[in-house]
């Protein structure tokens, strides 16, 4: 099965380096990211559709690519990418295959988080040296492994808005801690190498406490660790995220991702960490109306060569569509270049509008993208119904949905902190 958007000749940079000011390592990065996403994931992104099942040969081959390490610092062995710079490689793989950008997303976290994002926050000379040799041995695994790490943090409960602290709890124990907790939506389940799980460390008697969050890699091979329920989703199917369930399962000390305290420093005082499932999601949009322009030009791999551009109603929709993706591409892209230790109220608020925008936009644009080119895009060989599935996931992703965008927006432009009515 070849996907239609393997062999589409409108791949053009989504944000052109000159148009956007990046730098020569960007501009390189982007074009890497975007020449694999079109010569190998676009083949195979109908396949896992299909099968929901977890694409696992484009993680071995993002692993030669050096893809897997896109993160890790170069004097470590990795590619060094910043924040912004993996945000714009992962729009430009979510173009080709949803699910695989999306579950990379997963997997670059652990090292984004615990490397560039940690560096930010305040530790004492010793955490940081601790830190930083536990995070190499992290790093290694990827680099010389292909190890893939995944991010299950949701409970189906109120702690993956950030709400109360997780269930999913650590007790401390001579040389680590034992684990204990259910993760839904555990993208990567069954496939990953080691689960980047947050929890709440807690010894006997404490109370929970959101401060005493713990981001801890738990290896899939541990005892206690199992995989369970089915996953038949709407949309992102090849991402297989099931149940994970951890019972009384021992982790070593030095599996800690980040040291104590410093994830619920990261959530408050990094804000920015949380637009990282964006990106996939402003990749489908560009691939919705790339392929809106090729399908109307008659030029859509897969289709007879009937051109329909010259209807009024198909310019107009194609405009709608045009503008809505502009808007989107400017908001996105100032957010993810202001992402910082301490931002300011009104960097917040474009950081949560960003991502409400993002994830609304793409599935409207999917949607008119349907619309307009009528009945026959909508068939399975070509993409555009699976980026249509898949792009309507992205504003239910938690910890910032778009309605908790909203919410947020709504509240936090009209008080200030501790004003009340
Ligand atoms: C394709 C896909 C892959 C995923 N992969 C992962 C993963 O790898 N790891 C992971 O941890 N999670 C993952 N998730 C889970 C995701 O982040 C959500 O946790 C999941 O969708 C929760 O669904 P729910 O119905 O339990 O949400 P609920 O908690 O029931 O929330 C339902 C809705 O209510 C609203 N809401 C919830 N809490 C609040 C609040 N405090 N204030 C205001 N509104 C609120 C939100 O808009 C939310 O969408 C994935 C989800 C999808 C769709």
């Amino acid at each position: 099965m070849q996907d239609s958007l393997a062999s589409s000749a409108h791949d053009a940079p989504i944000f052109a380096p000159d148009a956007f000011r990046l730098t020569p390592f960007q501009a390189e990065l982007l074009d890497k990211a975007r020449g694999f996403g079109r010569r190998v994931l676009a083949l195979r992104a109908t396949k896992y559709d299909r099968e929901a099942s977890f694409p696992i040969e484009n993680f071995r081959d993002m692993h030669r690519e050096g893809l897997l390490a896109i993160c890790i610092p170069r004097e470590e062995g990795g590619l060094g990418a910043d924040f912004a710079t993996y945000c714009l490689a992962a729009a430009e793989l979510g173009r080709y295959c949803g699910a695989t950008a999306l579950s990379w997303n997963m997997h670059v976290c652990s090292t984004l988080w615990s490397g560039a994002l940690a560096d930010d926050l305040p530790m004492s000379e010793a955490e940081r040296s601790a830190h930083n040799a536990r995070r190499r041995m992290h790093y290694r695994r990827i680099l010389d492994h292909g190890a893939i790490y995944a991010q299950p943090f949701s409970e189906g409960g109120a702690a993956a808005a950030g709400a109360v602290a997780f269930g999913t709890e650590a007790r401390p124990v001579e040389g680590g801690f034992r684990v204990g907790g259910k993760k839904i939506f555990a993208s990567l389940s069954g496939a990953a190498d080691y689960y980047g799980v947050l929890c709440t460390e807690r010894a006997q008697g404490d109370t929970a406490s959101r401060r005493n969050t713990l981001y801890l890699a738990i290896p899939a091979a541990a005892e206690g660790v199992s995989v369970v329920g089915d996953w038949d989703p709407l949309g992102m199917r090849g991402t297989v995220s099931r149940t994970l369930l951890l019972e009384d399962v021992f982790v070593p000390e030095q599996e800690m991702l980040m040291p104590h305290g410093v994830y619920f420093q990261a959530a408050t005082r990094w804000p920015h960490m949380f637009l990282t499932l964006s990106p996939t999601y402003m990749g489908l949009a560009q691939a919705a109306y790339d392929f809106t322009v090729a399908y109307l030009r008659g030029e859509m791999p897969g289709t007879p060569p009937v051109k329909r551009r010259m209807y009024p109603t198909k310019q107009i929709a194609v405009a709608e569509m045009h503008i809505a993706l502009e808007q989107t591409k400017a908001l996105w892209f100032q957010a993810i270049s202001e992402a910082r230790p301490d931002p300011s109220k009104e960097q917040v608020l474009r950081a949560y509008a960003a991502q409400a925008t993002v994830m609304e936009n793409a599935n409207a644009i999917a949607a008119k993208a349907l619309r307009t080119c009528g009945g026959q895009a909508m068939l399975k060989p070509l993409a555009l119904e699976r980026i249509y599935r898949d792009s309507r996931c992205g504003s239910l992703m938690l910890p910032w949905t778009a309605e908790i965008c909203i919410d947020r927006i709504g509240r936090e432009a009209l008080y200030q902190p501790g004003e009340k009515d």
